[in-house]
């Protein structure tokens, strides 16, 4: 029989590691939240991922569970270890990543770079550390944010009384996270895969490119990373995932500061944008990778097929058609783009696909790219 590997959350992460356990011959099966999602052309079962008993019987019914992205709860989490699920990313790994202010606080003793930051309960806290750094800062709620949902740029404790004022009607208490406001030259990515037996290997640094607080473009290696920035990238990304035991791939979004630092901004612990373009562009995709990872196999080789790798999502789409009326002009256009679709309807603003071209020509590259995106009908493109 073949081994079984139970992915609990139906979106886009979860439908792209299925072409990768159909190669390495592993029997995917996904817990999604409704009927329909992106990972639909798995073998789908619907259910609620905060539910113990729902997720302990999926959970019976394949050798390890893994994630397309951190909601599920703790306790949940927790009743599948103590049932003896083999579950990775594990429950304490997994919780660095659903708490930024846990987050913050495990990076800082592990004495890893990371922007000023503090745990502020109430608008006279905050405006303290506003006080100290020039007046301005980063506010961001601790819990649920994605996608710059949850992140406000502010210059007065004012501009957060609505999330203050929701945290005083939580019967849990809570606090939120502020951190100075940093000047970055770009943002940058560094992903690594890490087995439970403790091999970890690293893909080369990327840049990444946001519009309003979305990933947009990504291109791999970042330029100019070759030497001292690489190696300070992935020697951050291996400490994290081995201090904190993450199992699976890990993500490590950073800060390339104007004076010449990397700070960690986010951890996700699951495949993610900034290694799409692994699909086309890497010898092991992030896909293949967390999948060997989860597995505790041996992980594979990530150097790249050409010099250049870019990424362009697909951000909006051709709203009231589908994305595959658009294919036909794009393969005639862009046979050298790689065109990967979510099943999901084009919305404004809603990642619906993305397109990877690999190149030894990073102009070449960026521009097919994104011709090719914007013949999909990205709003971003
Ligand atoms: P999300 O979890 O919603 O992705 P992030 O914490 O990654 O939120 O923040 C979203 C974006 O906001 C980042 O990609 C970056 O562009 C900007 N940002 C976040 N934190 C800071 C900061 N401390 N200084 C400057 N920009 C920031």
């Amino acid at each position: 029989m073949s081994i079984r590997v139970g992915v609990i959350g139906g979106g886009q992460l979860a439908r792209m590691m299925i072409p990768a356990a159909v190669d390495l011959g592993v029997d995917i099966r996904v817990l999604a939240e409704q009927e329909g999602m992106s990972a639909k052309l798995a073998a789908v079962e619907v259910g609620d991922y905060r539910d113990a008993a729902t997720v302990l019987a999926f959970a019976k019914t394949v050798d390890v569970i893994t994630f397309d992205h951190e909601h599920v709860p703790q306790a949940v989490l927790h009743a599948l270890v103590d049932a003896g699920v083999h579950v990775h990313p594990g429950p304490d790994a997994l919780a660095v990543a659903q708490d930024k202010l846990l987050m913050r606080e495990r990076l800082t003793e592990l004495g890893l770079p990371v922007p000023d930051w503090a745990r502020v309960s109430d608008a006279a806290e905050l405006q303290v550390f506003l006080d100290a750094h020039g007046g301005r800062g980063v506010v961001k709620t601790p819990r649920g944010g994605y996608d710059g949902k949850g992140v406000r740029v502010v210059s007065g404790a004012d501009e957060v009384a609505d999330w203050f004022t929701a945290l005083s009607e939580d019967a849990n208490g809570g606090s939120l996270l502020v951190e100075e406001l940093v000047s970055f030259r770009r943002e940058l990515a560094q992903l690594v895969a890490r087995r439970p037996s403790g091999e970890v290997v690293p893909w080369p640094v990327v840049e990444t490119v946001q519009r309003d607080g979305v990933c947009s473009e990504v291109i791999a290696p970042a330029p100019h990373s070759a030497g001292r920035l690489a190696d300070v990238a992935g020697e951050i990304a291996s400490t994290i995932a081995t201090e904190l035991g993450v199992t699976g791939v890990l993500a490590v979004e950073l800060f390339e500061t104007t004076d010449d630092r990397l700070l960690i901004n986010e951890l996700a612990m699951r495949p993610h944008n900034s290694g799409h373009w692994t699909q086309n562009g890497s010898v092991t995709s992030q896909f293949e990778q967390h999948l060997r990872a989860v597995l505790d196999l041996p992980l594979g080789w990530t150097g790249s097929h050409q010099d250049w790798t870019v990424m362009v999502n697909v951000l909006g789409g051709p709203v009231g058609e589908s994305l595959d009326d658009r294919f036909g002009a794009v393969m005639a256009e862009h046979p050298s783009a790689k065109v990967h679709t979510y099943g999901k309807e084009p919305r404004p603003g809603r990642k619906v696909g993305h397109v990877n071209v690999a190149s030894d020509d990073l102009d070449d590259a960026v521009y097919t790219a994104r011709a090719a995106a914007a013949l999909l009908g990205a709003e971003n493109a």
